[in-house]
């Protein structure tokens, strides 16, 4: 259940290679569960719990989470060849930090442990004014 990297922005992309790289390393084996995730799937999800049934799984609209725009990634652990999320967080988010990513489970109100992201110093209002301004241009 490995997610395409595709839409993931490149530079965040390499920023993924070496913290998986270094997780292998403390013999963390992980598996990319999404990446980029457009902004109609997102709105999808987000009405997961919400007007459509199950529970809810994200707190963020479309062209709200960092997802939206490659820059954001959710892992899972593979341990004995099975994918789950009972692992080692702690070390995962300690590692994700000191390769420049953002963890979510750093996160005061959505704790979300199997997310990192890179935002590039920028906020996610520039982020969507920026691919909307894109949109008009074409
Ligand atoms: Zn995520």
């Amino acid at each position: 259940m490995s997610a395409s990297r595709v839409g993931l922005d490149p530079e965040f992309a390499k920023k993924l290679n070496l913290f998986e790289k270094k997780l292998a390393d403390h013999g963390i084996k992980v598996v990319l569960t999404w990446g980029y995730r457009s902004i109609v799937s997102q709105n999808q999800l987000y009405a997961k719990g919400r007007t459509a049934p199950g529970s809810i799984v994200t707190n963020a609209r479309g062209g709200y989470s960092w997802h939206n725009f490659g820059l954001a990634a959710d892992y899972a652990f593979v341990i004995n060849g099975k994918v789950t999320w009972n692992g080692p967080w702690d070390v995962f988010g300690k590692i994700a930090q000191q390769c420049g990513l953002e963890w979510g489970g750093s996160w005061k109100t959505f704790k979300d442990r199997p997310h990192a992201q890179w935002t590039k110093g920028k906020t996610l209002a520039q982020m969507r004014a920026a691919a909307s301004a894109k949109a008009v241009r074409k």
